[in-house]
């Protein structure tokens, strides 16, 4: 028996999603409500992947289960495709489990040849709407089918309105039309070498071949790497009755949202327009108008799409983003999805759910997208600086930004990648451009509303948006953006404001943001969640606050290296690393212990009351020394004398330290082995830091943690040196402080070991930035700048394991480290610090775990609370 990959929309209901995908999930669903969906059936993931690998063929039996599918489809309709008198139309509509908006192929009005064009004029006595109809198959089929692009035929358009003297599609006659599509067979056969096939059940083949295509098309690929999505899906592709709003004044299309997706307000949010089809409303072809036009040009159908709306919203728990048209007065409902929206409409939507009696506080946590809470840390325009804008169109996507103008996705891309902020200028993007919209600060267009491709995926990605900005002429050739007589050039900064919707020149100041009541809300019910501690790596007193203020329970990664560089200190840490004797070497030390005394005073006290986990001296002394070349070229300028005889010390002292692989030198505890005095001064300023804190009753839990331990016997010694001085201190000033004693699990010989070294360890901190680099074998400077990019994009490895913990190997290592080390010694306490503890799916990873806390920077600490009360709610960090 072959397996089943077609269901009709009517027999689908309990089809798994990842088999219909959600356009397919979703029309079943609405079939199965009795909403007026036009019928149809769906084509199932599992065929498109079966294609997927076997060079374009179709499994067994596809195309019989096809033939029958539009057999019945026929007979429910009373239409035949291909018929004369009668001809059914379809549309052939990709759709992937998880939503791609935009970036597979659709075709509509599929059927259509010479003679049911004909067949439909006749029919509907409307030879406008029968080639308006054909001349878009002709369009969509030969760009997705025979790859002739779309340009050609706007061109031709374009040209025959001009010739008419008319300014938009709908101006054209039917026999304008009907040249329109002779003219579009031509440009179809020049450019793809073959002749636009009449018969329509070839049409169908091809265009669900081409669909299943369009899931491996470079576009789609970029926004599957940037939303972590497998390529191993596929997409399914839906076979639907068509419905016209092409056929006059009466008819329309349009899209709209159950609640703003900007802001999520609770508002009916959309745009439609009259006497269209599908695409015209997101492509910009013309503005559309807002949805509350419709009342008026279409009460009947605009009150029932309110209804259906509320309904499809109760019935789904969550917010809809949705597509529809009127054919002749008739409401008809073609698409229904969760709605991408931006992280401030998402934590109000579900704090109103919870409120509504909609969803419980657990399914709000799991609902908001960590990741997607970054937005609302973007700054903001600041408020006491004027700027006149020069320009507004729409508020299209919250947040401010700032950038060199560009004005094409590629040079987007290309200075976005070099690190340049930029903004993009277009006339509308298309989905081709989402590698550059992925490198920009923001994006502003002339074209198109809130629903277009640009407003879309701004949204999505929760950059800004100006969408609309009609008084602006962007000349794409000329690389000029105009308003009246201001001309923005490439490279030109410009500010945008994209919760306003203005345009400004000029890189104007930005401030933070704030995250607002609804996060509190949300993030009190994460709080009350989770397992995992949420601390933050700082190395100020700034840091530390900020890091408080976003709800940091401690700091997991405090560094000392930056107190050793400020500028009045970096002479004496010289004179300490090239002191030949040891009262020299003990002076430059006496002259740095007050500076970190206060460092650390500072730091505790900001953090009083919570753990701070002070890591000693990590990198290589050199790092504190000149650059050996910049050394020699002054040691050539310079005449002898006393100076050249020091810099000549000090050259000789450079190549000494300077090792072939600085990463795996003389760092961290092996330094201190060979230098016990620096640790020494260290513990000696945490300590007297900490005592002076805790005089004035703030307090801190104090952590000392040896970095880069490899050797059981290399933290036993530590301890004891570490020991001695908390005791010597302690003496000394006849006081009493608890100071915990750790190590950072960092290289995989320490992991593997971790029972021996958890007898000397009252903690680990899994460093995962270095455990990465060494479980690997390359640093992360050298992969990113080199092979890392290729690896991703030709699919060796997932993701980027600096960014996403690498479960399978560092992983497994965190996991052996934490349960031999928890064996040893039971209540050892367990942590980690690096950016992984900021990733959420990296966080779930270590829920799992059982560690204790995540530490990670500031900034994300919000992300890591919701994502670890999300972990402990069972979501799981593995991809989609
Ligand atoms: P996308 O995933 O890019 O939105 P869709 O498959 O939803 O692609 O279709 C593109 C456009 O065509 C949408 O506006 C949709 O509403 C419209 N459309 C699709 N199928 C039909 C149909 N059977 N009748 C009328 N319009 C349709
Ligand atoms: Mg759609
Ligand atoms: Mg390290």
């Amino acid at each position: 028996m072959t397996d089943t990959y077609v269901y009709a929309f009517a027999d689908a209901a309990e089809v798994p999603r990842e088999l219909l995908g959600g356009k397919g999930a979703g029309l079943a669903d609405m079939t199965r409500l009795g909403l007026p969906v036009p019928d149809g059936f769906t084509i199932t993931t599992a065929a498109c992947v079966h294609a997927m690998h076997s060079g374009g063929d179709w499994p067994d039996g596809l195309a019989a289960q096809i033939d029958s599918a539009l057999a019945a489809l026929e007979q429910r309709c009373g239409r035949r495709l291909g018929d004369d008198a009668a001809p059914l139309l379809v549309s052939v509509r990709s759709g992937a489990a998880v939503s791609m908006p935009g970036m597979m192929e659709t075709i509509l009005n599929l059927g259509l040849n010479d003679a049911a064009a004909h067949a439909l004029a006749e029919e509907t006595g409307d030879a406008r709407f029968a080639y308006d109809s054909y001349r878009r198959l002709l369009q969509m089929f030969g760009e997705v089918v025979a790859g002739v692009g779309a340009h050609v035929f706007e061109h031709a358009l374009t040209r025959r309105k001009a010739e008419q003297g008319v300014k938009l599609d709908t101006g054209l006659s039917g026999d304008d039309l009907r040249g329109l599509c002779t003219e579009f067979k031509r440009l179809y056969a020049e450019g793809s070498g073959t002749e636009f096939p009449q018969d329509p059940r070839e049409q169908l083949r091809l265009a669900i071949s081409a669909v299943f295509r369009s899931w491996g098309a470079p576009r789609a690929h970029v926004y599957r790497r940037a939303n972590d999505i497998s390529d191993d899906l596929g997409t399914a592709a839906n076979i639907c009755q068509m419905v016209f709003g092409n056929r006059g004044e009466g008819s329309g299309t349009g899209v709209c949202f159950s609640r703003d997706p900007a802001t999520g307000e609770h508002v009916l949010y959309g745009e439609f327009l009259q006497n269209a089809q599908g695409e015209d409303v997101v492509a910009g072809i013309r503005t559309p108008e807002p949805i509350e036009r419709m009342r008026e040009l279409l009460p009947g159908a605009y009150e029932e799409l309110v209804a259906t709306v509320e309904r499809l919203e109760k019935h789904h728990r969550e917010v809809q983003d949705i597509e529809f048209t009127v054919e002749q007065g008739r409401l008809y409902m073609l698409q229904t999805r969760t709605a991408k929206r931006t992280a401030q409409a998402a934590l109000k939507i579900v704090r109103e759910f919870v409120a509504e009696g909609v969803i419980t506080p657990d399914e709000a946590v799991l609902r908001i997208d960590p990741a997607q809470l970054d937005q609302l840390l973007h700054p903001r325009l600041d408020a006491s600086v004027e700027a006149e804008p020069i320009a507004r169109g729409l508020g299209a996507s919250p947040g401010a930004a700032v950038g060199a103008a560009v004005f094409d996705a590629d040079t987007a891309a290309a200075r976005g990648a070099a690190g340049e902020a930029v903004v993009l200028v277009r006339w509308e993007t298309t989905p081709d451009d989402i590698h550059g919209l992925i490198q920009a600060q923001g994006v502003v267009t002339s074209h198109g509303g809130m629903t277009s491709h640009a407003a879309v995926v701004a949204r999505g990605m929760g950059k800004p948006c100006v969408a609309g900005v009609e008084s602006a002429q962007i000349d794409e050739a000329a690389r000029t953006l105009t308003v009246g007589d201001v001309v923005v050039r490439e490279g030109d900064m410009i500010t945008i404001d994209g919760a306003a919707g203005t345009l400004m020149l000029g890189a104007l100041p930005l401030v933070a943001a704030e995250l607002g009541e609804d996060f509190a809300a949300i993030a009190a019910w994460a709080d009350e969640r989770r397992r995992l501690r949420v601390r933050a790596n700082a190395d100020t007193p700034e840091d530390a606050r900020r890091a408080r203020e976003l709800g940091a329970e401690g700091i997991g990664l405090c560094r000392t290296e930056h107190m050793f560089m400020a500028a009045e200190r970096l002479p004496v840490v010289r004179e300490m690393i090239l002191a030949t004797q040891d009262a020299k070497r003990e002076a430059a030390l006496a002259q740095l212990l007050p500076m970190q005394q206060s460092d650390f005073e500072a730091i505790f006290a900001a953090m009083a009351g919570l753990p701070v986990t002070v890591r000693l001296l990590d990198p290589p002394l050199h790092e504190f020394l000149p650059d050996r070349t910049a050394l020699a070229v002054e040691l050539a300028q310079t005449e002898p004398s006393p100076e050249r005889a020091r810099l000549e010390r000090l050259a000789d002292r450079v190549r000494q330290l300077s090792e072939q692989n600085p990463m795996l030198g003389t760092r961290g505890c092996r330094l201190a082995l060979l230098h016990p005095g620096i640790y020494a001064m260290q513990v000696r300023a945490i300590v007297r830091g900490a005592l002076a804190a805790a005089g004035r009753g703030e307090a801190a839990q104090i952590e000392i943690m040896i970095p880069l331990v490899a050797y059981a016997e290399e933290l036993r010694r530590m301890r004891e040196l570490v020991e001695e001085v908390i005791a010597e201190e302690l003496e000394s000033a006849g006081r009493e402080l608890e100071i915990s004693i750790g190590t950072m699990i960092e290289l995989p010989r320490a992991a593997l070991r971790a029972a021996e070294i958890a007898e000397y360890a009252d903690f680990f901190s899994f460093g995962t930035n270095d455990l990465t680099q060494t479980t690997l074998g390359f640093s992360r400077d050298d992969a990113e700048s080199a092979f890392l990019a290729t690896y991703l994009e030709a699919g060796v490895i997932e993701r980027n394991p600096f960014a996403s913990i690498d479960m399978d190997g560092v992983g497994e290592l965190v996991r052996i480290g934490a349960e031999r080390g928890r064996a040893a010694r039971p209540g050892l306490k367990l942590g980690i610090c690096g950016e992984h503890g900021g990733d959420p799916a990296s966080v779930a990873f270590f829920h799992g775990a059982g560690l204790d806390y995540v530490s990670c920077s500031p900034f994300r600490v919000p992300i890591a609370r919701l994502a670890a009360a999300r972990a402990a709610l069972g979501a799981t960090g593995e991809r989609r």
